[in-house]
Parts: C-alpha cells; structure tokens; sequence
C-alpha cells in the first residue's frame, strides 16, 4: 500500500533520531530555563519560551552539508598552501610569499609567538576542525560511528573559537595598504583559495547543529 504525505508533514517526519529513554531536556544559554527536548521539523528551530532564543535547529541535510564543505575546506587548504598567497613586485625585487613558509619563518627567525598564533589561528585549528567534521559525520551518514567519535567531536568543540581564518584575511587586507606603498602586491591564487576557504569552513560549522550531532553520536554509538 502506497502512503502519500503532504510536504508539510513529510517536514515534519525529518526529525534526527533521538536516544532511547527519556524525556530529554535543554537549558537555555541565555536564561537558564530548563525545556523538554521535542523534535522539531527540518528547516525550523526550537526557541525559548521565556526569552525566545533559539535553544536548537534542526537544519536541512545536516549531515551531507557538513560533510560536503568540510571536505571542500580540507581540498581548499591543500590549494592554499601549493600556491603564492601574496605577490611583491619592487622592482628589481620580485618575490612570492606561500603561508606555510612565511610562518615557518615567523617561527624560526621573526616572531615565535605570533609564527605559533598564526600556525594555530590559521593551520591547526582549521585541519582539526574541518578533518573532525568529516571524521565524524561521513560514518554517521550510514548509521555508524567511527571509533573515538565522541573524543574527536570534544576537540572539535575546544578548536572552533580558535579557528580565526577570517580574522586573519582581514589582518592580510589592511596591512596590504601599507605594503602598496613600498611595492606593488597582488593576491596569488592561495588567497583566493583562502577567501574560499574561510567560506566552506563557517558553511561546514553552521551545517549541522551541536544537539543533533551529539545525539547521533549517542544513537549510533549504542
Ligand atoms: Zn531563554
């Protein structure tokens, strides 16, 4: 026998699977009031009553969008750090800056704390999170889950403040108006790949909400 849903309904049925027992409940981070956890439709949030924050979201194919700009963040690193970022051109000087070097030099010779910085800011923190994300939700996809999930998905909650990608593009553009003035800079296709980057990654954070992933994590785990 053939059942026909309605989309509303059909909606309604794409709730992420809940652990067994129960009931559930959620604090709200803003006020404190403690709320019985009930699915919620894809495409819509849970909000508080008190204060109306959104406690939290069951957001659309959760799973494969983490997944899926997770790996496009980890191929856009490789491009990043395999081409120049930055172009000098004073002539007769001519030079290419690449990511990896300039920090290791940073590191080396410059600046050990802010080489140190940037390599957490902008390499480390990057890697762990998006490499986390995709360690974690691609075997959730098919129901399982990979061995250590829970520890991964702990430092990837510890690593995301740090991850300051952004922050530094907008670093690397306001010290190009001084650069201008002593040669002439041009972005090389590391930066472009880096601007991408910087996007893939805060699609990947925002793609599935922390409730869901922790609760899949407890479904499949079991
Ligand atoms: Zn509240």
């Amino acid at each position: 026998m053939k059942i026909a849903f309605s989309r509303k309904r059909l909606r309604a049925l794409q709730t992420w699977p809940k652990p067994p027992g129960g009931p559930h409940y959620t604090v709200c981070h803003f006020c404190d009031t403690l709320h019985e956890s009930a699915p919620v439709p894809e495409g819509t949030a849970a909000r508080c009553k008190c204060c109306g924050a959104v406690l939290y979201q069951n957001r659309p194919a959760s799973l494969v969008r983490a997944t899926a700009f997770s790996l496009a963040a980890l191929i856009l690193m490789v491009v990043v750090h395999s081409f120049p970022f930055l172009i000098m051109d004073a002539k007769p000087f001519y030079r290419t800056l690449n990511l990896a070097p300039a920090t290791y030099a940073l590191l080396t010779e410059g600046s050990p704390i802010l080489g140190a910085a940037l390599a957490l800011f902008t390499i480390v923190a990057p890697i762990i999170l998006a490499g986390g994300l995709v360690y974690v939700c691609l075997p959730l996809m098919f129901g399982h889950a990979a061995p250590g999930a829970v520890v991964v998905a702990r430092w990837m909650n510890k690593t995301e403040p740090w991850n300051m990608i952004e922050v530094f593009l907008l670093g690397i553009l306001v010290s190009l108006l001084k650069l201008n003035q002593l040669a002439e800079v041009s972005f090389g296709a590391g930066f472009w790949a880096f601007g991408a980057l910087m996007l893939c990654m805060a699609a990947a954070v925002a793609g599935i909400d922390r409730d869901e992933l922790w609760d899949r994590l407890e479904v499949a785990g079991k």
